[in-house]
């Protein structure tokens, strides 16, 4: 499932192949139920003819922001993924100018795209980006503070902060030593810090290794050119359950946090 490492990398390969400031010249939705405004005559029409003026990010959003003032929001949720080139999937095509064309492809079809007049109706119910300076010490501080939630799910839940999903969580708590159950206000202020400097550090790392593919199914994470990401030797704990902890040796260990599974060091991540 693409997080926030996965999103930047795609955002970033957008631009590097010039999608940036240029015409939509054709709409073509395949999947109606992906598009709001939902029917799929009337995001064509209001995005046709406008210019692809910014992609940018926040969270696990990605952001086009058009000449007419309008923003696409897109969301990839499970499986969403884009190409230069068509393929077996493709949800949505958009035809630039200048030869190119965009195929959004999504296997699962729960990715959406939301044609929004202001993206703060959807930013303001996020959290800060995790890799922004808004996500501070401090706020981390008072978020955990505040509440008296299991950790694991309070770093997922994106009005809080935005960006992270199952697979980074459970690398941040590894690296961190805590455990997906503890709760956020029993934390002490260096395990508080930790936590804090591990979130920054894997969502980093991710990004440099341009995402994390697990697998080689279709539903499987793929960047632009259709590669798979380079972070998935880099995964410590991550879908690695039965398999020795590689600080410690101890076999990892699998359980269901918050309806989540979560892969944990028994020995490293006491609860
Ligand atoms: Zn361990």
């Amino acid at each position: 499932m693409p997080e926030l490492p996965e999103v930047e990398t795609i955002a970033r390969q957008l631009r590097a192949r010039g999608v940036e400031g240029r015409e939509i010249l054709r709409v073509k939705v395949n999947w109606a139920p992906m598009v709001e405004p939902s029917s799929a005559a009337a995001f064509s029409t209001q995005v046709h003819g406008t210019t692809i003026d910014q992609i940018s990010r926040v969270g696990k959003w990605m952001m086009f922001s058009l000449s007419s003032g309008q923003t696409i929001m897109i969301h990839l949720r499970m499986a969403g993924s884009f190409s230069m080139e068509a393929g077996q999937y493709d949800r949505l095509v958009l035809t630039l100018s200048d030869e190119l064309s965009l195929y959004y492809r999504d296997t699962r079809k729960f990715g959406r795209w939301k044609l929004v007049d202001d993206p703060q109706v959807i930013l303001d119910k996020l959290g800060p980006d995790a890799l922004t300076r808004q996500f501070s010490p401090t706020y981390f501080r008072e978020a955990m503070r505040k509440r008296h939630r299991m950790i694991k799910p309070l770093i997922l839940d994106q009005s809080i902060v935005a960006g992270l999903g199952n697979i980074y969580a459970d690398e941040a708590l590894w690296e961190a030593k805590v455990h997906p159950e503890r709760r956020s206000d029993s934390l002490d202020e260096a395990e508080r810090s930790t936590l804090f400097k591990a979130i920054k550090h894997v969502l980093s790392l991710g990004v440099k290794n341009r995402g994390t593919s697990l697998g080689d199914g279709k539903t499987n994470y793929r960047d632009v050119d259709g590669a798979s990401g380079g972070h998935r030797e880099e995964v410590k704990a991550y879908g690695r359950s039965g398999k020795p902890c590689e600080r410690c040796g101890i076999s990892l260990e699998k359980m269901v946090v918050a309806q989540r599974g979560s892969t944990f060091c028994p020995v490293c991540q006491r609860i």
